[in-house]
């Protein structure tokens, strides 16, 4: 009788799985290897290899690739996860400069990892940006509408106001400075992505964008590495903002900070964003088109409140206020250092800058950027002033 080949893979399967659960109790292999902890904290997956003796089950020395990963997908069935999701804001032009990226995150992560997507925009998602989003993955995708509150101009801002600060902007060619949908993404970037319906049932995140690159294979899970070790927020690449867009900001973060000295705790990270302990901003922002981070950090009061404060002085259409300063601020502010954590093996372009992981990064994830054309410490990166604060 022909047994078909599918019923050979559940087979193979499930002695995998056995295999598995068996092995699982020798403490070595449990505490190396399981895919159910990948963890760096608990294997030292990321940055020093366990020995080479304690790893046997996935073919060698060093530490797991996504190929040990991916001959093993019924393992990772039952593996551990965290409550998270990818957000993607997205109009129905983006789809196919989307699913460049959303191809690479399932071949680089998603294929074994199965988180789920939620897409979200200020008009109704067409059938065929569902259909074809949808067919990337396994996981569930899932399409919300942005409330017009949280999106478009509110009523109380001058317009006329804003024209002429759109026009000056204009004159002086800075980027974006003509478009109000683009100040609205903003705006709803920094305080309100975090509020929709879609993903109030989640607590970690990661930003795609259109048009981006995922360099590397990715064996373990980020966002684990983000709930086990109390992060609040995770970057890629950093650089410094135009002062053009936020001529008035870091005035509003003062104001702020001096009515709520007590939102501020000990360590955290102000030494990122000022050279002179507060007195002016030095510009640096995490690229906010990269995020892996905590929904509820932004949910929680000192953001909501500074986010509020922020947006009744205007800032986001009388100049033209980015959600990736707003959002470090926040993060570097009301976080400590160690909460903001620098995915150093994750190579991610955004054009026109990227980050390419180094050295055993680089061969672990069989990355495909060049080693030499990375960001991290040109010029007109800050990524050098984080590292210096630890
Ligand atoms: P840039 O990275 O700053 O150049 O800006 P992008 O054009 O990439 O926009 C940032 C993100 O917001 C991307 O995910 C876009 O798809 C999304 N986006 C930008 N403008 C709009 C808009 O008007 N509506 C919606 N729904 N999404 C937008
Ligand atoms: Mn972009």
């Amino acid at each position: 009788m022909m047994i078909p080949r599918w019923k050979y893979i559940g087979i193979a399967g499930g002695v995998v799985v056995m295999l598995h659960m068996l092995l699982s109790i020798h403490p070595t292999y449990r505490a190396t290897t399981s895919p159910f902890n990948l963890l760096p904290s608990q294997g030292g997956w990321r940055g020093s290899a366990p020995p080479d003796s304690a790893v046997p089950e996935w073919g060698g020395a060093g530490l797991p690739t996504v190929d040990d990963l991916k001959n093993n997908e019924d393992v990772l069935e039952g593996r551990r996860k965290a409550n998270a999701v990818f957000v993607v804001l997205a109009r129905n032009s983006d789809l196919w400069p989307f699913l460049d990226s959303m191809r690479q995150m399932e071949d680089r992560f998603n294929h074994w990892a199965k988180y789920d997507y939620v897409f979200l925009n200020e008009e109704d998602f067409s059938d065929e940006f569902k259909r074809y989003t949808q067919s990337m993955t396994k996981a569930k995708c899932s399409y919300g509408k942005i409330e017009p509150d949280h999106w478009y101009q509110p009523d109380w801002i001058d317009e006329d106001k804003a024209r002429k600060a759109r026009e000056e902007m204009i004159k002086k060619k800075v980027i974006y400075g003509h478009s109000v949908p683009y100040r609205n993404m903003c705006r709803f970037n920094s305080g309100f992505f975090f509020r929709h319906p879609l993903l109030a049932d989640y607590d970690y995140y990661w930003r795609i964008e259109p048009s981006v690159k995922f360099f590397c294979d990715l064996a373990y899970d980020p966002f684990l590495v983000m709930q086990d070790e109390n992060k609040v927020y995770g970057f890629t690449i950093s650089l410094f903002e135009y002062i053009e867009t936020i001529p008035t900001l870091w005035d509003a973060v003062k104001e702020f900070i001096g009515e709520h000295p007590d939102y501020l705790p000990e360590g955290n990270a102000m030494q990122f964003l000022s050279d002179d302990g507060g007195d002016t901003y030095n510009k640096c922002h995490f690229w906010s088109n990269f995020e892996i981070g905590d929904l509820n950090f932004w949910r929680s009061q000192p953001y909501m409140e500074f986010f509020d404060y922020l947006d009744k002085k205007g800032g986001f259409y009388y100049e033209r206020w980015g959600d990736a300063p707003v959002h470090s601020i926040g993060a570097a502010l009301f976080a400590k250092k160690e909460q903001i954590h620098f995915f150093e093996d994750i190579g991610y372009r955004h054009e026109p800058f990227q980050h390419c992981p180094q050295g055993e990064s680089h061969t672990r994830g069989n990355c495909w950027c060049d080693q030499g054309n990375n960001f991290d410490w040109e010029w007109y990166s800050c990524t050098k002033k984080y590292t210096e604060m630890f």
